[in-house]
């Protein structure tokens, strides 16, 4: 049996005729950027949000550096982000040559530590970035209480998280400007590259929207020294048609996710994923910890098991961030995470087997020890 890390074959055949719809629509309609698909997938994208307004781009990491731009996050200003992020957190902050200031995660939630923050805040400090990791999502009320004491801003990364909520409210729908990432293997994903921000602010989307687009408003009339970061018809055609899905295929992660916990609940070392009273999680990602990670995860692979690590090295001891002059040590919890956390399949369409047979691998992987 193979059982891959993530499969498209099921939901993708679910939705295979109105997906060709969608794109013979728009080959047919001699308009491939700029269009009426972009528009009417923002009008969705914002409602689902509960947002005035959504503005498609190229990337999430794009989605993260138009955020920070258009909240005039500028060269020497610091912003905090989590010390066990994605590298693309990282790296929209230094695109304006800024500061990324590393703030360990709980190691319960595996999401920032609201209360160690604080600390962590200086005069230069200009805005947070709470990535609502592997789909839970962060403590949002303590983050924006200290980010409105301090005058911060907010831009939350919601690559991982469509729809989780905290107290109920949607991720996306909470920072002064969120991004988002289309990635084909996100929770809702494009056929290729995507990204979209989210704002309550007309001003932070307006400027967003002029940057995505050369600068300009009117046709080769540029305001400012803008980018070509758009979201191109056919993406956001296809995301028009799987936008209705996500609440089903959120629901289906999450019933995996179930499985997982009732299956996996003291076997070996296994720590599970601990879920926040106030939060929800979307599994994005199911991901276990053991100290006997790399050999779970051999065993695993040699099962026909797909696993994957979320991540291996943390932003502070990658070499594009030497300059930053941080060692091993420095963020213990995030170096703990690299070193014991394993990411198991969970994909919409997989079968309760599938979960029951990773399980009883990982079960006769303890039994061997
Ligand atoms: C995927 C991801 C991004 C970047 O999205 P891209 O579309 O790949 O640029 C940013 N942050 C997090 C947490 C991600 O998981």
């Amino acid at each position: 049996m193979i059982i891959p890390f993530l499969d498209f074959t099921i939901m993708h055949r679910e939705i295979k005729t109105q997906i060709m719809q969608a794109i013979e629509d728009v080959y047919d309609s001699n308009w491939y950027i700029m269009g009426g698909r972009l528009d009417e997938f923002e009008k969705s994208y914002a409602i689902l949000h509960k947002v005035k307004q959504a503005v498609g781009v190229s990337n999430g990491l794009d989605a993260l550096f138009l955020s920070l731009k258009a909240l005039d996050i500028q060269e020497g200003d610091e912003v905090i982000i989590p010390s066990n992020t994605y590298i693309a957190t990282a790296l929209a902050v230094s695109y304006l040559k800024a500061k990324p200031v590393f703030v360990e995660p709980c190691s319960e939630t595996y999401n920032i530590n609201p209360t160690l923050i604080k600390d962590a805040i200086t005069l230069k400090t200009k805005a947070i970035i709470p990535v609502h990791l592997y789909g839970q999502a962060c403590q949002m009320e303590e983050i924006i209480q200290l980010a409105d004491r301090y005058s911060l801003k907010i831009i939350e990364d919601n690559a991982q998280s469509h729809l989780a909520t905290f107290k109920g409210k949607i991720t996306g729908s909470w920072g002064h400007a969120n991004a988002t990432s289309f990635y084909p293997g996100k929770n809702l994903g494009a056929l290729g590259d995507g990204g979209a921000v989210t704002t309550d602010d007309p001003t932070v989307a307006e400027k967003i929207r002029v940057l995505r687009n050369y600068g300009s408003r009117v046709k080769y009339k540029n305001e400012i020294i803008g980018h070509n970061m758009r979201l191109d018809e056919l993406q956001a055609a296809v995301l028009s048609v799987k936008i209705k899905f996500l609440n089903e295929w959120t629901i289906q992660r999450q019933k995996l996710a179930e499985l997982y916990f009732t299956e996996l609940s003291g076997v070996g070392d296994i720590i599970l994923p601990k879920i926040h009273q106030d939060a929800t999680h979307v599994f994005h990602l199911f991901v276990i910890r053991t100290k006997y990670r790399n050999r779970l995860q051999d065993f695993l692979l040699e099962a026909g098991i797909g696993c994957l690590i979320h991540y291996p090295i943390p932003p502070h001891l990658q070499n594009a961030y030497q300059f930053l002059g941080y060692k091993t040590g420095d963020f213990p919890i995030a170096e703990e995470l690299a070193d014991t956390s394993l990411s198991l399949p969970i994909w919409p369409g997989m079968k309760k087997e599938d979960i029951e047979y990773v399980a009883s691998k990982i079960k006769s992987f303890y039994s061997k020890q």
